[in-house]
């Protein structure tokens, strides 16, 4: 059994957790966050576990034919040369049926040696039906029943294994976004047959309260997982003294959102505006907000590494200590940044042969390739581009992302983006890489020079990538929304894109903020980077003194403890 203790544990839930680059268990911002968590847990010692599927099949694997239309294929990994399998075994009831579970275990060791475990859900076992053993299969993939399976698992089966590992006294269930709701059913469940009842009452429904939290990242209504009440009361409605239609659906559907909502005392979004946001999207509900960070250790890039280690010690342990960033020389930095943004365009090269160069502003923009992210925003208007490269110097530009099998929208557009390379190349060079993943993210974060964000407000609930540029010196130029209304300070750490406040829905908003993108490139950003390399490097300083300091895992995960953990 686990050498730490099992008193007082949080047990973290997610769909998706980022534990390593080639374990493909996530997709995208939800996952790598899970797994910076987990790591930030690690490092400080907090007595936590992780509880998320296997995906055997991964999410996919992304090929981009010659017209730049995307195929997906299985990513297949050999779960064996990874994890290792526990001896421990549970089982849910779906549509009447036994399915059987067992986990598989990968530990994450933090600085300091203590070890986070992450169990993986796993179906694939020959006692279960055919179809029963591919629910732990393919990450997003499916039908709608497909995912309520999944869900079952996730929030019922994840109990259930946690207790047969022995885990009874569990301080918190911590619900990363509302997939693993249904836990709240097992808890119930174990709260009535501890009391004797056979329909839950008040006292249940409190002590259920009392254990769960529940961290919201969707700020869209349509975002949010929901069921057909039919649908859940044929997967899950077995076996329970009571109708899971009258406890946990309103009218004819179960939403997983109200779900985790309703049973949970502490709430939060993940930025400041993203907790006002959800308080009107969910009224009268009480919404915090705990803004999301990433781990310093693992996105800062390694020359990074070592220019930190030389000027900050202790700056892993204690990131608050990169305030410090404010005393390393200039040319050092620079020069120390050029060895990332030479081996980021060395892959780009090999990988695309678009011949980026050295002395060129490079900006990055990688993410879930999806309409509200609008990675075509900079290229709307190539004339304007055109004209800006020629007053105020050269542009490159590297894209990255995915998008979701089932989003036509957004594989059109990065076909779009693919084909326009071409008809641009003789003014701004564009690269797409296939493949976007954690250490793709790494490369790219540390390796450009300036970090573009351009959603659509207020859709971007935090977003994260833009804080492991910050923590490489990387400034970003982004639209006002997500953590980059807190990180944002004009012409220090980096540059706005259209206004602060905004009416929604508004007209033509697409135009005036590719608009006001040309601007700040045109007489802000380029003629720092081309006229005024030292008001440039300052504010590369900036964005590790004043953000990477603070846009990190280790300030979340003490905020989480003091407001959402031990209290
Ligand atoms: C950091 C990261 C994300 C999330 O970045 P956003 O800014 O939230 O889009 C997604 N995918 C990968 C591979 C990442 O490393």
């Amino acid at each position: 059994m686990d050498s730490f203790s099992k008193e007082r544990i949080i047990a973290y839930f997610s769909m998706e957790i980022g534990v390593k680059s080639d374990i493909p268990t996530y997709s995208g911002g939800l996952g790598v966050l899970a797994g910076d968590t987990v790591r930030a847990a690690a490092d400080m010692g907090i007595p936590l576990v992780g509880i998320t599927l296997l995906h055997r099949k991964g999410y996919f694997h992304q090929k981009l034919d010659p017209t730049g239309w995307q195929t997906e294929q299985p990513e297949r990994w050999d779960v064996a040369d990874y994890l290792e399998k526990v001896n421990a075994e549970t089982s849910v009831v779906i549509e009447g049926r036994t399915v059987y579970l067992r986990a598989w275990r990968f530990e994450v060791v933090g600085a300091g040696g203590h070890k986070v475990p992450v169990y993986f859900l796993d179906s694939d076992l020959s006692k279960n039906s055919e179809a029963d053993r591919s629910l732990t299969d393919y990450l997003y993939g499916g039908d709608q029943r497909y995912r309520l399976c999944q869900e079952t698992i996730l929030g019922i089966g994840g109990v259930k294994m946690l207790r047969s590992l022995s885990y009874r006294n569990i301080q918190r269930f911590h619900m990363n976004e509302g997939h693993s709701s249904l836990l709240v059913l097992e808890l119930l469940t174990e709260s009535m047959k501890a009391k004797n009842r056979k329909k839950p009452t008040p006292e249940d429904f409190e002590s259920v309260r009392s254990k769960c939290v529940f961290t919201t990242h969707t700020p869209v209504p349509a975002g949010h997982d929901q069921f057909p009440a039919a649908m859940a009361d044929g997967i899950i409605g077995d076996h329970r003294g009571f109708d899971i239609r009258d406890v946990l659906c309103s009218g004819d559907v179960l939403n997983m959102t109200y779900l985790a909502l309703n049973f949970s005392h502490y709430v939060n979004g993940v930025a400041k505006k993203h907790g006002e946001v959800s308080r009107q999207m969910f009224f009268g509900y009480e919404v915090d907000a705990i803004t999301n960070g990433v781990h310093a250790g693992t996105w800062v890039s390694d020359p990074i590494k070592d220019l930190f280690d030389h000027y900050i010690p202790g700056w892993r342990e204690d990131n608050l200590s990169l305030r410090g960033a404010l005393s390393i020389p200039k040319w050092e930095i620079w020069e120390v940044h050029r060895k990332t943004k030479h081996a980021l365009l060395d892959l780009v090269n090999a990988k695309t042969g678009s011949e980026m160069d050295m002395d060129t502003i490079t900006l990055g923009f990688a993410r879930r390739a999806t309409a509200y992210k609008r990675a075509d925003l900079l290229l709307r208007d190539p004339d304007r581009l055109r004209h800006i490269v020629k007053k105020a110097g050269p542009i490159q530009v590297i894209f990255a992302g995915k998008a979701h099998p089932a989003d036509h929208p957004g594989k059109e557009l990065i076909k779009r983006i693919y084909q326009m390379q071409s008809g641009l190349k003789d003014f701004i060079k564009i690269a797409y890489l296939e493949d976007y993943d954690m250490a793709l993210g790494k490369l790219m974060t540390s390796g450009v020079d300036v970090w573009l964000n351009t959603p659509e407000p207020p859709l971007e609930a935090s977003g994260t990538s833009g804080m492991k540029a910050a923590l490489n010196g990387v400034p970003s130029l982004s639209v006002l929304d997500g953590w980059w209304v807190e990180g944002w300070i004009e012409g220090v750490t980096g540059w706005a894109i259209g206004p602060e406040d905004r009416e929604a829905g508004e007209a033509d908003s697409h135009k005036k903020d590719a608009e006001s993108l040309y601007e700040k490139l045109e007489q802000k950003v380029l003629p720092a980077f081309y006229k005024n390399r030292d008001q440039f490097i300052d504010i590369m300083r900036h964005s590790v003194a004043l953000n990477g300091s603070f846009f990190n895992t280790q300030r979340m995960m003490q905020q989480y403890v003091l407001k959402a953990y031990f209290f």
